[in-house]
């Protein structure tokens, strides 16, 4: 397997360039994968090493006039992403210059504008017509500004036109290369030869004034269009900003500034009040209130105190301390969250297939189209209105449908969207993995929940101890702190540290034994010992009355046994804390319609004690790890939509098996990689933000989509002159390169607005 790579591309100026560039790389041998992305303007391939590099495959692609941007350096330090502000740069750059060639040919559209309209009403009578001196003037000034415009500001659209003749690739700068070109060539050739050509068509027909205005109108929307483009990459920029660029750190006993990527693991590192944190680590020595609003979108500081897990980009408040740098450069999560960003916003949403496939087929098709119809005003048109105005008809519809027909606002409508929709996630503790997680979630039904951890704390804390053995209670808790020692489990933790602090020391365990979905067993001193639930002594055939642990049960408390093979030697209930957001969370997701499940492999009298609480529609307690993911699917065949929360760590496969895994990730340690979202902080009431920003994103899409279709339904056949027969319209060329500036802006632009909608 080849694991794949994503590049920047240069030169890509619409969806079609994405489609083309695709099927170049796909034909490369030991090529596996090519996914090409207009919004991001990336590409994701696959390769071969042996048989193919980058170097290679962009060279396959400039021919075509792109490029990739190889970074020769992939360094996995830190420095990997200062990429990203010098790519920024390049783009404002190019911006900057676009920008002075539009405005500079601005005033030039406006004069042949001025001179158009002018025309048009003194047509119609209703203003005289243009002194003899002034329409000489513009008769000779309107070519020399159409040359400029043509051959200056429209050369990538003749460099797309000389493409297509010289390797028949064609996009949209093609279309528009072949309209406004043939408009300057008939204008300049009936310019040139007036007089021999007066006795068979209108010479008073030529049309530099379409060349000049298309051009200016379409170069001044790409100009609006990179522009708002640069805006929907905002939220990537804003985590990159939230790094440091320094860190403090104690070498041989001296504070020294270093650059970020030079700090290593175990290093002690300096913060100061006001500081940014540099990297990920835990605490050492003093204590802080921390703000890590801009990774979990959590307003208030959390108090850290030695011990605690502190996250690179976070800011220090007031307080001073120091700590021991545990994950460094691409380890921290910051960068980790920024890669799965990055990599969710190049991502392509299912839906966006159709789109793709539909501008992959446009371009030769309007092509064909353009010619057929220039044909038929040349044979059906001739007949009826005359060859002089048949010919006049034909260009312009001929112009106009190239024009017009660029597919440019149907590539920009999915990827613009998920842009926006992943960044404004990210800024809200949301993060995405990809666009097909977004795509899918606002279609969730049902909702399953994992009880430790999602509705509960999952710091549970021991609250009783019912001894049965000859032992003290504190030799008891001592025997079991030895044997959660070994577990990871919520409730091994709560044990351990009662035992810490009650400073209670630990005999040494063998054959340790996680028995899946009912507790553990181990010996101490040649004696086994089991820890569990009812489920467990069931399995070692110890019969307890089960009345003893009832009252405690129906408050929610969880029953712990510790037994030998043949003896209870004591019952320990612990209580774990609801979390305070978790009723109204379920209160919200109701108000979406959506159901809300509970698993969980807890006593049942506690489940339902909990449910109830919370306000959940159903529970399924005491199921073992397997049992959650037959609940998914039983569920599934029921034909619902199942997002699973859970903290990832036993309920691994559930999530898998949902058709949204949503990860809650406590602490710093996040497994963001695993699940298909990922809520910061383990904050349960994100889940329905997130489903309304899927629903925001995915109808801010369809809106896009149905524009997009809308403006080239219509447009076509307009500029076509298909309705000329019936009603006399006819699309100017004009209007054709104005409607279609103002799709694509217009996408673009009602991406944007997800950005600002409340979640
Ligand atoms: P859940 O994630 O819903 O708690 P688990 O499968 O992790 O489900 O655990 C199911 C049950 O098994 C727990 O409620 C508890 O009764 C028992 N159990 C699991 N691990 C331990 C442990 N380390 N110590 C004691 N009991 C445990
Ligand atoms: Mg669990």
């Amino acid at each position: 397997m080849n694991t794949p790579r994503t590049f920047k591309i240069k030169g890509m100026h619409c969806a079609s360039c994405a489609g083309i560039i695709e099927k170049t790389f796909k034909k490369v041998e030991g090529v596996t994968l090519a996914e090409v992305n207009y919004g991001t303007e990336s590409a994701k391939v696959s390769f071969d090493e042996n048989k193919t590099n980058p170097q290679a495959l962009s060279e396959t692609i400039q021919p075509l006039g792109y490029s990739l941007i190889i970074e020769t350096d992939r360094a996995d330090h830190g420095g990997n992403h200062m990429g990203a502000n010098s790519q920024k740069e390049e783009k404002l750059l190019e911006l900057a210059a676009m920008k002075n060639q539009v405005f500079s040919s601005i005033p030039i559209a406006l004069i042949s504008a001025f001179v158009m309209s002018w025309d048009i009403l003194a047509s119609f009578n209703k203003i005289p017509k243009m002194s003899y001196f002034w329409s000489e003037f513009f008769h000779h000034l309107l070519p020399i500004m159409a040359t400029y415009i043509l051959f200056v500001v429209g050369k990538p659209y003749l460099k797309g036109f000389y493409r297509f003749l010289r390797y028949g690739k064609a996009n949209m700068d093609t279309l528009i290369g072949i309209g406004t070109s043939a408009a300057f060539l008939y204008s300049f050739v009936v310019s040139a030869f007036e007089e021999s050509l007066e006795p068979y068509i209108n010479v008073e027909n030529t049309y530099y004034d379409v060349t000049i205005i298309v051009i200016v109108f379409i170069a001044l929307g790409k100009y609006l269009e990179a522009q708002s483009k640069l805006k929907t990459g905002d939220a990537i920029e804003k985590l990159l900003n939230m790094q440091a660029k320094t860190a403090l750190v104690i070498r041989k006993g001296k504070e020294m500034e270093i650059p970020i990527d030079q700090v290593v693991h175990g290093e002690l590192i300096i913060v100061k009040p006001a500081g940014k944190i540099p990297v990920d680590g835990i605490i050492t020595e003093g204590s802080s209130y921390i703000d890590e609003s801009m990774l979990t979108g959590e307003p208030m500081p959390v108090k850290k105190t030695i011990g605690d897990a502190i996250a690179a980009g976070t800011m220090n408040t007031s307080g001073s301390f120091t700590f021991k740098a545990t994950k460094v450069g691409s380890e921290t999560m910051i960068a980790r969250i920024i890669k799965m960003v990055e990599e969710a916003q190049g991502s392509k949403a299912p839906i966006q297939a159709l789109a793709d496939k539909i501008s992959s087929v446009f371009v030769p098709i309007v092509l064909i189209l353009a010619f057929v119809d220039l044909g038929v005003w040349l044979t059906v048109g001739t007949s009826y209105i005359g060859f002089s105005q048949a010919l006049s008809y034909g260009l312009v519809s001929f112009v106009g449908i190239l024009v017009i027909a660029c597919p440019c606002a149907l590539g920009l409508a999915t990827p613009t969207a998920i842009i926006v929709g992943v960044g404004k996630g990210a800024r809200e503790g949301i993060l995405i993995k990809d666009a097909a997680t977004l795509e899918k979630l606002y279609k969730v039904t049902d909702v399953v929940v994992d009880k430790t951890g999602t509705i509960t704390k999952g710091k549970p804390e021991l609250t009783s101890i019912q001894n049965l053995s000859k032992k003290s209670d504190n030799e008891l808790i001592a025997l079991l702190a030895s044997l959660e020692n070994k577990s990871e489990h919520p409730i091994a933790h709560a044990i351990t540290t009662h035992a810490k602090e009650k400073n209670l020391s630990l005999s040494a365990v063998e054959h340790f034994e996680i028995i899946k979905g009912k507790g553990l067993k181990g010996s101490i001193n040649s004696i086994e010992y089991f820890v569990g639930n009812a489920k467990l002594m069931d399995d070692i055939k110890l019969s307890f009355e089960k009345k003893s642990i009832e009252k405690e049960t129906l408050e929610g408390k969880t029953p712990i046994m510790i037994a030998t093979k043949n003896e209870l030697l004591g019952i320990i209930m612990v209580a774990d804390a609801i979390k305070p957001e978790a009723v109204e969370a379920v209160a919200r997701l109701h108000e979406l319609g959506i159901k809300v499940t509970m698993l969980t492999g807890d006593n049942k009298n506690t489940a339902a004690f909990i449910a109830k609480q919370v306000g959940i529609d159903e529970v399924v307690s005491e199921v073992m790890p397997e049992d959650k993911l037959k609940t998914i699917k039983a569920l599934q065949a029921q034909g619902k939509i199942v997002a699973m929360a859970g903290d990832g760590v036993n309920d691994a496969p559930a999530l898998a098996q949902a058709d949204v895994g949503i990860a809650m990730a406590t602490g710093t340690d996040v497994a963001i990689e695993s699940a298909g979202i990922t809520l910061l902080n383990g904050d349960i009431s994100k889940l329905e933000k997130a489903i309304s920003l899927s629903k925001m994103t995915m109808r801010g899409i369809k809106q896009n989509l149905f524009w997009a279709f809308f403006y080239n339904v219509v447009g076509i056949p307009l500029a076509g002159g298909a309705f000329f027969p019936f009603f006399g319209w006819m699309l100017s060329p004009v209007f054709a390169g104005l409607a279609m500036a103002f799709s694509s802006v217009s996408v673009v632009g009602n991406s944007l607005r997800i950005k600002t909608k409340k979640l």
